[in-house]
């Protein structure tokens, strides 16, 4: 391990979904992220309309239900977002969501603190967790490609479900967990995932194994096109296997 690739991680340290995502797929795309603080370099994929998406669901929900269209057109037009796309995406959802819920929490933010050492810090925010009867349902709304059949080889899914299941398990109720692709390209979700009792131990070791990980890392970029070719910082990473031009902005005075 060079000294100039060296930087130790906080002693305790913060993980959500997206960077254990980030140190997994590249340990040099996390550092940058999370450790360097540098700034993108180049284009990643643009989620500019799942971002509108997320926000009509929350407006439409928190306004009441999907099922309604009064409250589907409010939401629209207060966002000024009424388009077919936007009406599509919100029937494909509608066609999956509970009609009846105990309570519902919308685009809320849990935390996990794990005391084993090494120790961290987990948190993620959640787009939709109703409550019907004993089961908790959390649902994640999804605008893009589907990875994943098996929501179980998510590791972004397994940290979710972590963060609740002790919490959803000592009350008694059953965790499930959906991911709604609601772009027509996509014809099915993955199956829905209901992690057991059995099965918590497991998820605390795969989150514990990413996290030693992380510890141990040198924060080596992994040189793959297929890695490089949507990352962030691709132009200016040492290790990049497609190096570009960054598109950071320039002053324009140059003859
Ligand atoms: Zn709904």
């Amino acid at each position: 391990m060079s000294e100039s690739t060296r930087h130790p991680l906080a002693k305790i340290v913060s993980i959500t979904p997206s960077s254990i995502d980030a140190f997994s797929t590249c340990p040099r795309r996390y550092a940058n992220q999370q450790l360097f603080g540098t700034p993108s370099s180049d284009g990643g994929p643009a989620n500019a309309h799942g971002l509108v998406v997320h926000d009509l669901l929350h407006r439409i929900h928190t306004a009441g239900s999907c099922h309604d269209a009064a409250i589907v057109d409010a939401a629209l037009a207060a966002a000024d977002q009424d388009t077919d796309v936007n009406r599509t995406l919100i029937a494909r959802h509608a066609r999956r969501c509970p009609v009846d819920h105990d309570r519902a929490f919308h685009e809320k933010t849990y935390v996990r603190f794990h005391r084993g050492q090494p120790m961290f810090l987990a948190s993620a925010r959640y787009d939709a967790i109703w409550v019907r009867g004993d089961i908790v349902d959390v649902r994640e709304y999804k605008t893009g490609v589907k990875w994943f059949e098996d929501l179980a080889e998510d590791r972004r899914a397994v940290l979710q479900a972590w963060i609740l299941a002790e919490r959803v398990h000592r009350s008694g109720k059953r965790l499930r967990l959906r991911y709604e692709y609601l772009s027509p390209e996509v014809d099915e979700d993955p199956d829905v995932w209901e992690p057991g009792d059995d099965d918590l131990e497991a998820l605390t070791d795969r989150i514990h194994a990413i996290v030693r990980a992380m510890h141990a890392s040198d924060w080596r970029g992994v040189h793959e096109p297929t890695v490089c070719k949507w990352c962030p910082y691709r132009s200016v990473c040492p290790d990049s296997a497609l190096p570009g031009a960054p598109i950071w902005p320039v002053l324009g005075i140059d003859p």
